[in-house]
């Protein structure tokens, strides 16, 4: 991505609004000479910003404007868009888990130790799964159907939406906790946020700027 200068930007807004237009007709409308502005329209049309046809002119380059707004997305932080977490202690019943997971109205809840550091992962599935069993549930404690580390896949605040929508599809999960390392020797994790296929979605929407109903 170049960064244009003042008279690249002026020129693409003339074109965006007028085009197609002639070289000429341009260089009128910014009271420059033909030759002033060969330059940039090399350089604007070189970029990808502008196309070119012989005798009809210049148009605005659509598609141009869209990859950028979409490498713009893939390169947002994690840590400028990630949730809030939805935490239970590990020794939480698999009863209480559900109760949370629909008064929180999330997928995916994530339990954390007596320290707070990141102990698992439970999803809708693990938690179906364990209610099947037909089991007392409210004996049971998360612990004990949970993913645990190092089975977790986690993603730093300082990585970018595309890592986290690679680890997503990769995995087949729903969402990553955002984590920072707390004890490298120890490999655990303190819990910061979480990252949704929804977290994406949005970010998505808002930077091709869709209006979300
Ligand atoms: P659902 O259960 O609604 O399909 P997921 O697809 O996220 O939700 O979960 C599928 C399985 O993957 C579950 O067993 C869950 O514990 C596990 N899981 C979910 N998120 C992660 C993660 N970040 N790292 C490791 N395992 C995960």
């Amino acid at each position: 991505m170049i960064n244009l200068t003042k008279r690249q930007n002026e020129i693409l807004k003339i074109v965006k609004e007028s085009g197609p237009i002639t070289g000429q007709q341009i260089a009128e409308k910014l009271s420059l000479s033909r030759a002033a502005l060969r330059p940039d329209l090399a350089i604007l049309t070189m970029a990808g910003n502008l196309d070119a046809r012989p005798r009809v002119g210049y148009f605005f380059n659509h598609n141009y404007e869209v990859k950028l707004q979409a490498e713009k997305f893939l390169h947002q932080k994690v840590s400028d868009y990630k949730a809030h977490p939805i935490v239970v202690g590990k020794s939480t019943s698999v009863y209480d888990a559900i109760v949370q997971l629909f008064l929180e109205d999330v997928g995916t809840l994530y339990a954390v130790d007596e320290t707070g550091q990141l102990a698992g992962v439970i999803s809708r599935k693990d938690l179906l799964r364990t209610a099947i069993g037909n089991r007392n549930l409210s004996e049971l404690p998360v612990s004990v159907i949970m993913t645990r580390m190092p089975n977790i896949v986690t993603i730093h605040p300082d990585e970018t939406l595309l890592e986290a929508a690679k680890k997503m599809i990769a995995n087949h999960i729903d969402s990553l906790p955002v984590v920072k390392e707390a004890d490298h020797e120890k490999d655990t994790y303190l819990l910061l946020g979480r990252i949704t296929k929804t977290t994406i979605t949005r970010a998505y929407l808002e930077i091709m700027e869709v209006k979300s109903g």
